[in-house]
């Protein structure tokens, strides 16, 4: 049983029904991708890092996984692998992405030039930067729809999963009108939701919300080749519109489009490039006009997802509460899972990249399989990380 219809429930029940597993996807609105997953147009955004921290191994081992899914989707329909420019918008970025360029193979990314990177955009731009050649946009509930096409996936729309108990060793989910669903497995995939149906675990979820404004393309605009990113992204059009993103709200409960977001969308954009801004008739586009879309990313504090299996959070802390005392200690202990129960959640502003390959990790998890990626990344996303610091730091 997977809870919650965006990239990361309809991946991992997509990941357990190519290994045979029967799935209940529930989710409580009418289909998939209602909410963070629900933009017209979302980027194959890598944000990297020279270091090859866990965070970058994954984006990079996410990104390919990614790219192959999207060979089943129709290219220019649902997605299109138009290459994504990053410009180096000031010196900071410009040093960071010359590190990048030197640790990375030129056919994943390379430095343009000014001159080339506008010859690559088709429009004029302030600065080159890099371009990821195999990297561009996709219509993320194309992606979440093809995933659930599994004659094994059984997705029950309008189901609203209110609470969790385990009884004979299975998880019992109930929404309003008693139980919904009953099984060996549990995978929660309901972004920063799985605070309110397991507070116990206190995951560390918090949501930030984000607005896209939706640009009518016109023939000028069209001329944009690649998705060209600097704060903000745009995009080529998708079904005659750019998707221009995205405001970072970490306050706002509020789903209402804003038109203050609007006018900061706009903003950035003319920083992406006045050209493009000129072409699409920025200046007189009024922002309480403008049709948007706003949902909340679900980020953790160390930016990493979280997937994986899960512990008991009070018999975690008593199991091994000597390493309150000392961290070096290596406890034989067992741990004390919570047998049956995963998660899959806290994919940020880079769902697309890094949700579909966790989907593979917790199958490989739960088969006991190699995992899709080295240990100490696999190790890097686990949800008992946040139980284990909490032990080891004493707060
Ligand atoms: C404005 C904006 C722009 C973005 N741009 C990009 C981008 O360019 N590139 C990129 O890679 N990522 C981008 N992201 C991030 C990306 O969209 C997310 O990382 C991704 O969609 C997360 O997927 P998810 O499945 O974890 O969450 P969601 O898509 O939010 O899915 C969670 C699902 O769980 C369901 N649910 C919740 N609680 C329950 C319950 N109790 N019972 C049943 N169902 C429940 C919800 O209805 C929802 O369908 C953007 C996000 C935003 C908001």
């Amino acid at each position: 049983m997977v809870i919650g219809a965006g990239l990361a429930g309809c991946a991992t029940a997509a990941s357990l029904a190519a290994r045979g597993w029967r799935v209940s996807l529930l989710e409580r609105h009418a289909a998939v991708a209602c909410e963070a997953s629900g933009n017209p147009q979302g980027v194959l955004y890598l944000k990297l890092s020279a270091h090859g921290t866990a965070l970058s191994q994954l984006i990079v081992a996410g990104f390919g996984h990614t790219r192959r899914l999207l060979e089943h989707l129709q290219r220019g329909a649902d997605w299109d692998a138009c290459g994504v420019l990053q410009l180096a918008f000031d010196d900071k970025e410009a040093a960071r992405q010359t590190k990048l360029a030197t640790a990375f193979t030129a056919d994943l990314l390379h430095a343009v030039g000014r001159e080339q990177a506008e010859a690559l955009a088709g429009i004029v731009l302030p600065a080159g930067g890099l371009f990821y050649p195999d990297a561009g946009w996709v219509h993320p509930p194309a992606l979440c729809r093809q995933l659930v096409q599994h004659p094994l996936i059984e997705l029950r729309p309008y189901q609203e999963a209110l609470s969790l108990s385990r009884q004979n060793d299975r998880w019992c989910v109930d929404g309003q009108s008693g139980t919904l669903v009953e099984a060996p497995v549990l995978v929660l995939a309901c972004a920063a939701e799985i605070g309110r149906l397991l507070p116990a675990a206190n995951l560390p979820l918090k949501r930030i919300r984000g607005q896209i404004s939706r640009l009518p393309a016109n023939s000028l605009s069209s001329r944009l080749r690649t998705v060209v990113c600097a704060e903000g992204y745009v995009a080529p059009p998708r079904e005659g519109e750019h998707t221009l993103g995205a405001s970072f709200d970490f306050h706002s409960d509020d789903l209402t489009p804003s038109v203050a977001e609007h006018a900061g969308n706009l903003e950035l954009l003319r920083e992406i490039s006045t050209d493009l801004a000129e072409r699409l008739d920025a200046q007189t586009l009024d922002p309480a006009t403008l049709e948007g879309r706003a949902a909340f990313r679900c980020t953790s504090p160390d930016y990493l997802p979280i997937v994986g299996p899960l512990a008991d959070a009070e018999t975690f802390a008593e199991t091994y509460a000597v390493l309150a005392k000392d961290a070096r200690q290596v406890p034989d202990a067992p741990c004390p899972w919570l047998h049956g129960l995963y998660i899959n959640s806290g994919h940020g502003s880079r769902g697309l990249i890094t949700a579909p390959l966790s989907g593979e990790l917790i199958a490989a998890w739960l088969e006991s399989e190699p995992l899709p990626v080295p240990r100490e990344v696999a190790e890097a996303c686990h949800p008992n990380r946040f139980m284990l610091r909490t032990l080891i730091r004493g707060s």
